[in-house]
């Protein structure tokens, strides 16, 4: 099939106000095992020995650079977060330290180091992906889209077998590279689960990407399981890869968090257009259950015929 098809709001940026706010990060940050850091990174000490390339891209509180390494010419990617940023940025930078930490998979972005500055910013060298996110990619084939299913599945299971949820899965947070592997990426609102999650702070992330249950957790006995939210937001990220757009929004429908609320709680969830096979279809369907006790874990996911099956 030909896919020349128009992305529309190839970025959706919803963020809601963390009701979390009040709690304050711990500081100074606590600095990397220095050596160890070092080493990984080439001999990456200080900012000094990256030469800043080009801007790859702006987030919450910072920006991302291609950079290369002075002495051994190696490609990274510098995420530099600003230390004059807010306090929900300062805590989404410790969460992204913590897991960056405990994380290593060939499915999760490889952190090389995190080097805390004395202006109070925050650089993490990250693995260079060079072929961008999954927003920057041509709208890919059916078979294209199950070799990259099962690689987000791969990387959310290794995150949920280490207790890890990311909370914030959608297009912009899959990078790619140029052998088409794919990896997650940005962990500001991710978390390591304890016990249960505290309902408020259940409450981060992209709003457009989360699952009826974290906007409304009353409706569905007082649940809130992240690690089924993640599916959740994996099922509408493959339909918007898709079709081509945010599956809730028609075209030239302004997007504003409490009607899209409204949508992913009361309205049916998307499912996709003729020309999906049967396969592809249900799997999409065990992913956008609305009651998150039916929708399928990450592992069942990984033996559903969309993604075992070689479609070559
Ligand atoms: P947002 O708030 O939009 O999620 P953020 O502050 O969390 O942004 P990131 O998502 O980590 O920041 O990065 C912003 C952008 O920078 C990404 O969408 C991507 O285009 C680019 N980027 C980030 N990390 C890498 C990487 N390792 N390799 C290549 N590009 C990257
Ligand atoms: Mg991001």
């Amino acid at each position: 099939m030909a896919v020349v098809r128009q992305r529309r709001h190839p970025d959706l940026k919803l963020p809601l106000p963390d009701a979390a706010s009040d709690r304050r990060p711990r500081f100074p940050l606590p600095l990397p095992p220095a050596a160890a850091a070092a080493a990984a990174a080439g001999g990456t000490a200080t900012l000094a020995d990256l030469e800043k390339l080009q801007v790859l891209g702006h987030g919450s509180g910072g920006t991302v650079y291609k950079v290369r390494h002075r002495r051994t010419s190696a490609i990274y990617a510098l995420k530099l977060i600003h230390g004059d940023c807010d306090p929900t940025v300062r805590r989404q930078v410790l969460r992204e330290m913590d897991i960056l930490r405990r994380t290593d998979s060939p499915f999760v972005v490889k952190c090389h180091a995190i080097l805390p500055q004395a202006s109070g910013d925050t650089a993490f060298v990250l693995e260079f992906m060079d072929a961008g996110t999954l927003t920057s990619i041509p709208i890919p084939s059916e078979s294209a889209l199950s070799r990259i299913t099962r690689q987000v599945l791969h990387g959310l299971s290794y995150l949920h077998s280490h207790k890890i949820v990311h909370r914030d899965i959608k297009p912009s947070n899959l990078l790619v590279n140029s052998r088409m592997e794919v990896k997650i990426a940005d962990f500001g609102v991710s978390k390591v689960m304890c016990r249960t999650l505290d309902p408020c702070d259940s409450y981060v992330g992209t709003c457009a990407y989360m699952s009826p249950e974290r906007f409304d957790p009353d409706r569905y006995g007082g649940r809130y399981d992240g690690y089924a939210g993640d599916v959740w937001s994996l099922g509408l990220t493959l339909v918007e890869l898709w079709v081509g757009h945010f599956p809730y929004l028609v075209d030239g429908e302004r997007p504003d968090w409490a009607s899209l609320m409204c949508k992913i709680c009361f309205g049916d969830p998307p499912s996709l257009p003729d020309g999906a096979s049967d396969d592809f279809r249900d799997f999409v369907g065990c992913c956008l259950q609305k009651d998150s006790k039916n929708r399928w874990t990450v592992d069942q996911l990984l033996a559903h015929p969309f993604v075992s099956r070689d479609r070559r």
